[in-house]
């Protein structure tokens, strides 16, 4: 197996959006009567989802969803349920819908204030925080066989035109700052630093976390690479910067655990970047659940047939077929792109020429992974072509002439050997 190290990165870097470029703060969108929460279904058999049409419930009420799993899902309103159904999702995934009917009056539920007590712990991090705004991933704060040293709060986009994070640091210092002390209490891990992209020069030692500046280009802005550019960590290639005791949490999700603990309240409004068919930018605050057709509604945007609605930001986002998909707690850009602007995806076979390869930070021979990931040899793909070294920027395919899915075979194919590396561990 090849494992690549990550040392040999370097270039194509394209110019990161400042919030400097956007003029206006967010604009905030009314709640809808409906809201609509998505929760992945867990791999292991479960009975039927716990919660029921009819039932009533309260703002930031844990919704325990089976039995047997620890999945919950977090009312963002008050309000009754009206319907619990699936939905498949992408790279066959199933999600337990719950569609919720809001009231015009808002009851906090006190489960979480109950739960706060006199210092936060972990338990209570990862028992109620799970689902607001900026979705952090408490659950790796508590593997005992991966023990967390630093903490990385990300202030930097992770994808291009999008502005979502760079608000936060901005415009949310007390949040941040409350949300960074909560972690060191509730983890032990002091060391704990803030990655700013450089055009913004505002002072954070207040935050309680050593700033690190990172360049403002893509794919600079990548957790990986800020590894590798920022932090001078080497995550080999199949790793994580988990598996080396870095964990990585977004600035959104940090000031949304330090103000449900300042308001004794689970936040539920989410900033987004909406990107419009004209390439116009603006932030929005909606309330998780609200379905994109109300974000359009509110930005003014008009769907026509053969338009594309990207959830994400446009170099690694997912296309989805539905305006009633709705806000997600990660949902940190959409995107609409004009039917007539889109470069369609195609059959055409790889051409060799090789525009894949130079743009690669990851150096990796692309025009040669992509005929094993086409043709479904994901292994082979690992071992001969570096598949694991992948960073997962989107340049390949934004480059190739053929507009082959590069970047969409291989997320199927990191999905598919997971799948079969747990499915392995579970039968072992
Ligand atoms: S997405 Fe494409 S360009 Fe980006 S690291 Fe992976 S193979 Fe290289
Ligand atoms: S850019 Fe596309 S067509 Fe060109 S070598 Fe790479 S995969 Fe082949």
């Amino acid at each position: 197996m090849l494992k690549r190290s990550f040392l040999g990165w370097s270039k194509p870097r394209i110019k990161n959006l400042a919030t400097g470029d956007i003029h206006r703060p967010p604009e905030a969108i009314a709640v809808p009567g409906e809201v609509i929460l998505l929760a992945e279904k867990p791999a292991i058999e479960t009975g039927p989802p716990l919660v029921q049409p009819g039932e009533a419930v309260k703002t930031g009420q844990k919704l325990v969803l089976f039995e047997q799993a620890d999945a919950y899902a977090t009312a963002p309103v008050t309000g009754q349920v009206t319907r619990v159904t699936t939905r498949a999702g992408d790279f066959g995934k199933t999600y337990v819908e719950i569609c919720l009917e809001a009231d015009a009056r808002t009851q906090p539920d006190e489960g979480f204030a109950a739960a706060c007590g006199d210092a936060p712990t972990l338990e209570t991090l990862i028992g109620y925080l799970a689902n607001v705004p900026g979705k952090p991933d408490l659950e790796t704060l508590s593997d005992p066989d991966k023990p967390m040293r630093k903490i990385v709060v990300n202030g930097a986009d992770p994808d291009l035109l999008v502005a979502t994070r760079q608000y936060q640091i901005k415009n949310r210092e007390e949040d941040i700052h409350h949300g960074i002390s909560i972690l060191k209490a509730a983890t032990g891990i002091e060391d704990v630093v803030v990655c700013l992209t450089q055009d913004v020069t505002q002072n954070v030692g207040h935050l309680g976390a050593e700033p690190v500046g990172v360049k403002n280009e893509y794919p600079g802005t990548l957790p990986l690479m800020i590894m590798k550019d920022s932090l001078g960590m080497e995550v080999p290639a199949g790793s994580s910067p988990a598996d080396l005791g870095v964990f990585f949490i977004s600035a959104e999700a940090v000031a949304s655990i330090g103000r449900a603990y300042m308001q004794k309240v689970i936040p539920a409004q989410k900033t987004l970047t909406v990107i419009d068919k004209s390439g116009h930018i603006r932030l929005y605050e909606s309330t998780i659940g609200t379905p994109f057709a109300s974000v359009f509604e509110a930005a003014g945007i008009v769907l026509e047939e053969g338009d594309r609605i990207v959830s994400g930001g446009p170099m690694t986002g997912a296309a989805i077929y539905s305006d009633q998909f709705p806000v997600m707690p990660d949902t940190d850009a959409i995107v609409v792109q004009a039917g007539a602007d889109i470069p369609l995806t195609s059959d055409y076979p790889c051409i060799n020429c090789g525009e894949c390869i130079p743009i690669c930070p990851s150096r990796i021979q692309v025009n040669m992974l992509v005929r094993f990931l086409e043709a479904g040899q994901y292994q082979d793909a690992t071992d001969l072509y570096d598949l694991h070294s992948c960073v997962e920027c989107g340049l390949c395919a934004f480059v190739c002439p053929a507009k082959i899915p590069i970047f969409q075979y291989i997320m199927l194919a990191k999905y598919e050997l997971d799948r079969l590396e747990s499915a392995e561990a579970a039968n072992e």
